[in-house]
């Protein structure tokens, strides 16, 4: 226990090959977060610690979800090859990604057709939405499920980031008309902020390239975020599906003037299991985790500390305090075991992440006071008995708001500017982060663009800040059609 790595955060702008990537591993087992010794690639066995945080994050967003209109369902793991092949497009495009289960029981009956383990749910959704869906009225029709999906993934896996097996909600929606389909994406942007801002991520939300969309979409949007290795990672995506799936399940609606008409729709994909990734990487520093107050298990952790003589008394006290913190709708536990010493608790409760640690003792029962740490700074106080609720709420707000602007704060400072390839390959080798150009348009450059600057992917122009266009393309010397952000993208 306790062995993370010294890694100077402030080190990894300036030197790309810092140790995150060893801190990173280090920390999903020493905090406990999940455990990835399961015989199978790809697969991890999943940890207490993470699926609380996990439970208070979907909570977050699910309420985000339903309050926009959209109502839970749950479809089957389990796709039948024709429905998936379907919408040729989307089948082809995920063709490589998909895992086929293809007999059961102890006779190895073989199913009459394969089925795939969901790797996504359009093509399960969709083949009941075309049964579901009769008239306008039924219009919109939106809904979301929080489950597991899986995908073959030929790159290497890393918890919480790239999985064969992971955690996602996907909302489905259906729409009457073009307009009312596209608006959606602006609510899944708004839906995104809104989620975020709690976990502490900051993003931008990007109009992916024509080469850069989702199989079947006509256009697909997603937010990046920026990890502490200069790094882009794709959170939540969007797409606007406009009638290609509708038509391929025969999805239509009675309009309001009595004629048939085929669905506009659009699907949405915030991955928790991946947010998650994205927090610990953002927010952790060398004690471990930092857990936004607003997702933490625990708010405060209380750790009794006495001498021979004293325990009774300040064990007593640490569960008063506790319970005085509960009564106020403030989660807490009093950590009580007696194989360790408090200095030992200290650095377990730090590694874990719970951002205010109280501290109790002899003494402090004396003086009517208790000591509270914060974890994000390591700030430490004395405060009157009495107050202690009060001062943990407003703690709790305070390390709420450093970490949304200590991550804005890095966020910013990785979003640059290039008029030449050879600015562009500079700055994404020192520092990585989002880079802002000019581009043609083509796929041509593109590729060229990822190639020369061995992996920066456009990454898109901002939805609803979308720049004029300016200048020449900085690969071809044409005349530019936008202004795009590059980056290198785990
Ligand atoms: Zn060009």
């Amino acid at each position: 226990m306790f062995i993370i790595l010294q890694w100077d955060k402030s080190d990894s702008m300036k030197n790309p090959k810092n140790k995150f990537s060893e801190w990173y591993t280090e920390v999903i087992q020493e905090a406990e977060l999940a455990d990835i010794r399961y015989n199978v690639k790809g697969f991890l066995a999943h940890m207490p610690w993470s699926v609380r945080t996990m439970k208070n994050m979907y909570r977050i967003l699910e309420a985000e979800l339903e309050k926009k209109g959209h109502e839970p369902a749950w479809f089957p793991a389990l796709i039948p090859e024709s429905y998936f092949k379907k919408e040729a497009e989307h089948a082809e495009g995920f063709s490589a990604d998909v895992f086929w289960v293809t007999e059961g029981g102890s006779d190895n009956v073989k199913f009459s057709e394969r089925l795939a383990l969901r790797p996504t749910s359009e093509t399960a959704m969709y083949s009941m939405f075309s049964m579901w869906i009769r008239t306008w009225r039924d219009l919109p029709y939106k809904i979301y499920q929080s489950c597991q999906v899986w995908r073959f993934e030929g790159k290497s896996t890393k918890p919480f980031i790239r999985g064969r097996e992971f955690y996602w909600t996907e909302a489905h929606d259906v729409f009457e008309t073009e307009e009312e389909a596209l608006k959606q994406v602006e609510e899944d942007m708004e839906i995104t902020g809104n989620v975020l801002k709690q976990f502490a991520i900051p993003f931008i939300f990007f109009k992916r390239p024509e080469h850069d969309k989702f199989k079947g979409a006509v256009s697909t949007y997603a937010a990046d975020s920026i990890m502490p290795d200069g790094k882009v990672i794709q959170l939540p995506s969007t797409h606007f599906l406009g009638q290609n799936f509708s038509k391929a399940f025969n999805i239509k609606f009675v309009d309001r003037e009595g004629k048939e008409r085929y669905g506009w729709q659009t699907c949405y994909g915030p991955a928790v299991w991946r947010i998650f990734g994205v927090l610990v990487a953002i927010h952790g520093d060398d004690k471990g985790l930092i857990i936004p107050p607003a997702i933490a298990p625990l708010t405060a952790i209380v750790v009794p500390v006495y001498f021979k003589g004293s325990d009774k008394a300040v064990i007593k006290k640490a569960r008063l305090v506790k319970e005085l913190l509960e009564s106020s709708c403030i989660p807490a536990k009093v950590d009580e075991r007696k194989e360790h010493t408090p200095g030992w608790k200290y650095n377990y409760w730090e590694l874990k992440g719970v951002p205010v640690r109280i501290e109790v003792g002899p003494k402090d029962i004396e003086k009517k006071q208790l000591v509270l740490v914060r974890r994000d700074t390591g700030e430490k106080m004395t405060v009157k008995e009495n107050e202690v609720v009060e001062k943990v709420r407003k703690l709790s707000e305070e390390i709420q708001q450093n970490l949304v602007a200590r991550a804005e704060k890095f966020f910013k400072e990785h979003i640059s500017e290039a008029d030449s390839i050879d600015k562009l390959k500079q700055i994404l080798s020192e520092k990585g982060g989002l880079v802002r150009i000019s581009w043609c348009g083509s796929t041509e450059c593109a590729d060229h663009i990822k190639a020369e600057t061995l992996g920066g992917n456009i990454r898109g122009a901002p939805l609803g800040k979308e720049e004029k266009a300016k200048g020449s393309c900085i690969r071809c010397g044409k005349k530019a059609s936008q202004q795009v952000y590059v980056g290198k993208a785990y």
